[in-house]
């Protein structure tokens, strides 16, 4: 069957368009690559977990290298990668020191512990030998200086500072060839939290699929839980709602409890969908014929979703 795939790199408000250029040509170019792979045959769980490192990579966007700063001024991030033909989720919360916690998570798919907390975590990195790396950037830590002047008034780290700085979690969804989905989610969590605050990321609340369809979410992770979101969106296309009708609904319901999220979804059929109750979700995606994106779609109108 055709492959298809969206990727995110966070949801929140908006504070200077910008940089929304630079942002596309990264989500284009990681979706290129990633779709390629797909292309020659690659799985869903592979091409979830490259696009999640090519991701984590991009000081731009809030996993891996660019991850916000805790309150104390430390990174922790989390990841989860969920493959949905086994139906198995499994992830890393708040671990430090590494480049790419995805690969924990990929790592942990074949074992039977498979969530991983901090101190756990690091010492599956030290059994694997991986090298010690520091994901600081320059423009994370100024922020997070001058956030703590205002004493982290803010709910989450800013998506869009500047060329450089900014944005939010990432997010990969896929399905191969052969008709598998998978989904990955990888985060630096909302910035200037409390320490030993776990995300949605490595929550099914906020990364699930089954052989049915996949959701990776973003936002107040606080706000994913409380809706379950992505759990929610694949039983309902489980239980018979075409994908963009489970995502309009499941976002009718976020908006209309206030909740402040991002999500991207694809199913079984092909079909692809987003949904925000922010003011903008970075999405991109491949849908067998042309890369698309969400960057456009911008402020609190009366939209919620969208699909293709
Ligand atoms: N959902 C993430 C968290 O709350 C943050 C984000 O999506 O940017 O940890």
């Amino acid at each position: 069957m055709q492959p298809k795939l969206i990727i995110h790199g966070g949801a929140s408000s908006l504070d200077d368009k910008g940089g929304l250029n630079s942002v596309r040509q990264s989500l284009h170019q990681i979706v290129q690559t990633t779709y390629d792979l797909l292309l020659q045959g690659g799985s869903a769980v592979d091409a979830v977990v490259l696009g999640c490192k090519q991701l984590e990579d991009e000081p731009r966007f809030n996993a891996g290298t660019g991850s916000v700063l805790q309150s104390d001024g430390q990174v922790r991030m989390s990841a989860s990668l969920m493959d949905g033909t086994a139906q198995r989720f499994s992830g890393v919360i708040n671990v430090s020191r590494t480049k790419n916690p995805i690969e924990l998570a990929q790592f942990l798919q074949n074992e039977s512990d498979r969530v991983l907390s901090d101190y756990g975590a690091a010492e599956l990195l030290r059994e694997l030998n991986t090298p010690i790396y520091n994901p600081l950037t320059d423009s994370r830590l100024k922020e997070w200086v001058e956030e703590r002047k205002n004493d982290f008034s803010r709910d989450m780290a800013r998506l869009i500072a500047d060329e450089e700085a900014g944005r939010g979690t990432i997010g990969v969804v896929a399905l191969d060839q052969e008709g598998r989905i998978a989904a990955g989610t990888s985060t630096g969590g909302k910035g200037f939290e409390r320490i030993g605050r776990v995300s949605d990321s490595a929550m099914p609340a906020g990364n699930y699929a089954t052989s049915m369809a996949g959701v990776s979410c973003t936002g107040i992770g606080e706000d994913i839980i409380n809706e379950c979101l992505a759990a929610r969106i694949v039983i309902r296309v489980t239980d018979g709602l075409p994908l963009g009708e489970a995502m309009e609904r499941s976002m009718a319901e976020s908006r209309e409890n206030q909740r402040d999220l991002g999500v991207i979804a694809l199913d079984h059929t092909g079909a692809i969908a987003w949904g925000k109750t922010c003011d903008i979700i970075l999405a991109a995606y491949h849908n067998g014929t042309t890369i698309g994106d969400t960057l456009e779609w911008h402020g609190l109108g009366e939209e919620l979703s969208g699909s293709c």
